[in-house]
């Protein structure tokens, strides 16, 4: 399959380059030329499926020509090894959990599906790599899990010091073998400014492969399709009526792969998009102009995003049209209060405790219901389980919230980090000892 920059400029490009090189040089970002259209035997047979035969069909559609079935299937087995439950809180009222992997985050999915998959890469060209992450927080931690101990490849990740939670903190620094960490004194723009100028430099680029694992690889966007497949899967084990799916959002990713899903044939009626205060996309929307904003910091703290960096994936698939796009999605936005307020009624009413992110879907899937009158499943998406955000969830419910045993080990673990300067030398100077 053949993919294409949303540029226009940059060449089109096989699944490989596209994946290695991350970003096209016109600045776009990679999009695949058609979209794979799955037969409706298929999406009547997913009630039947597991997880990872889902993950395989959906995956291959896109890279039969690509990838054999045997290398596809040993990446899909290896990466898509935890659940994706569909809990039912009330008739008709589901939260889609997507936190049992590794690091207790939805980014687990693309992450180990993109590491698996580089690994791959390198074992057939034998050249060693080294990944460069800049990261705010969760995608750092799931990349660097995905690769850990994975033989030929090294990975570096950049933080911003004091930026980022304990919790999130020990994630980073504690794994240690091939996973180097970079406490930053600067901002996580200013990380992602030195992986940006590693990119450019010639010397480094001489010396090493070197590979980003941004959010915006296509590598990431494919396997977060393949749990809307399967909550499908799930729901329709239950009942046959409509589904309405809530996406916490922030750059966007995740709803743009469920936006996927329903364009190779999931029948999803609607996609709602919860945003917190940051709220670009719903005003756009609502309004048809897009204002790009600086971002605002909230409890939900993976979604502070002001210029959602996926907004022209979205846009491609919708030929950049806001009428098209209103038809498959809402958007609502909501505040920290309103967010801590759902936790509570939630664990009062069902029992069940909620992430700030998750709360964020669960209130733009209540207010889309109050606009239709038809009796349809809800589904909200959970991407954090909330012990990563164990403060805020704890003071909204009043009783204290159940660590999970990796998390638990990883706050005993020790600390193992460089502190550099902001300024790329002192990174280059340190790169260069991988020599
Ligand atoms: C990254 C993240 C989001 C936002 O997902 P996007 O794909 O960027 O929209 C939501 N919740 C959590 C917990 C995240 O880590």
């Amino acid at each position: 399959m053949i993919y294409y920059s949303t540029n226009k400029k940059s060449a089109e490009v096989d699944f490989r380059s596209a994946v290695l090189t991350g970003l096209p040089d016109d600045n776009g970002l990679y999009m695949p030329k058609q979209i794979p259209e799955l037969p409706i035997v298929f999406i009547n047979s997913l009630p039947n499926l597991t997880l990872p035969e889902i993950s395989f069909s959906v995956a291959n559609a896109f890279l039969s020509e690509d990838l054999s079935d045997d290398n596809l299937r040993t990446i899909i087995d290896e990466a898509i090894n935890f659940d994706a439950p569909l809990i039912e809180l009330d008739h008709n009222l589901f939260s889609l959990e997507l936190f049992h992997g590794p690091t207790l985050a939805f980014k687990d999915f693309a992450a180990r599906f993109m590491a698996k998959l580089m690994r791959f890469y390198v074992e057939q060209s034998g050249k060693d790599l080294i990944i460069l992450v800049a990261t705010s927080g969760d995608t750092g931690s799931a990349v660097a899990n995905g690769f850990l101990n994975e033989p030929g490849i090294r990975v570096v990740l950049l933080y911003p010091g004091n930026k980022v939670s304990h919790i999130q903190e020990q994630q980073l620094t504690t794994l240690g073998h091939n996973i180097t960490s970079l406490e930053i004194e600067g901002t996580f723009d200013d990380c992602q400014k030195i992986v940006k100028q590693a990119f450019l430099d010639p010397e480094l680029r001489k010396l090493f492969s070197l590979t980003s694992a941004n959010s915006i690889n296509i590598a990431r966007l494919i396997p977060q399709s393949f749990y809307y497949f399967y909550a499908y899967a799930q729901a329709r084990k239950i009942n046959d009526e409509p589904i309405i799916i809530s996406v916490p959002s922030g750059n966007l990713g995740n709803l743009t792969s469920g936006l996927l899903a329903k364009r190779m044939g999931l029948p999803i009626k609607k996609y709602v998009l919860s945003s917190n205060v940051n709220d670009v996309v719903p005003r756009y929307l609502k309004t048809g102009t897009y204002t790009p904003a600086a971002s605002i910091k909230t409890i939900s703290n993976a979604m502070d995003v002001g210029n959602p960096s996926n907004f022209v994936r979205l846009m491609a698939l919708y030929d950049n049209s806001v009428e098209k796009l209103r038809k498959d999605v809402s958007g609502f936005s909501f505040n920290d209060s309103q967010t801590i307020n759902a936790i509570q009624d939630v664990y009062k009413k069902y029992h069940y405790v909620m992430d700030p992110h998750g709360a964020v879907g669960y209130l733009g899937l209540q207010s889309y219901l109050q606009q239709i009158n038809e009796k349809v499943n809800g589904i909200f998406i959970e991407t954090a389980h909330p012990a990563k955000f164990i403060d805020d969830v704890e003071e909204a419910i009043g009783t204290k919230v159940e660590m999970p045993e990796n998390l638990k080990s990883v706050l005993n673990k020790q600390k193992r980090v460089v502190k550099l300067s902001n300024l790329f030398p002192s990174f280059k100077e340190f790169l260069l000892t991988f020599r």
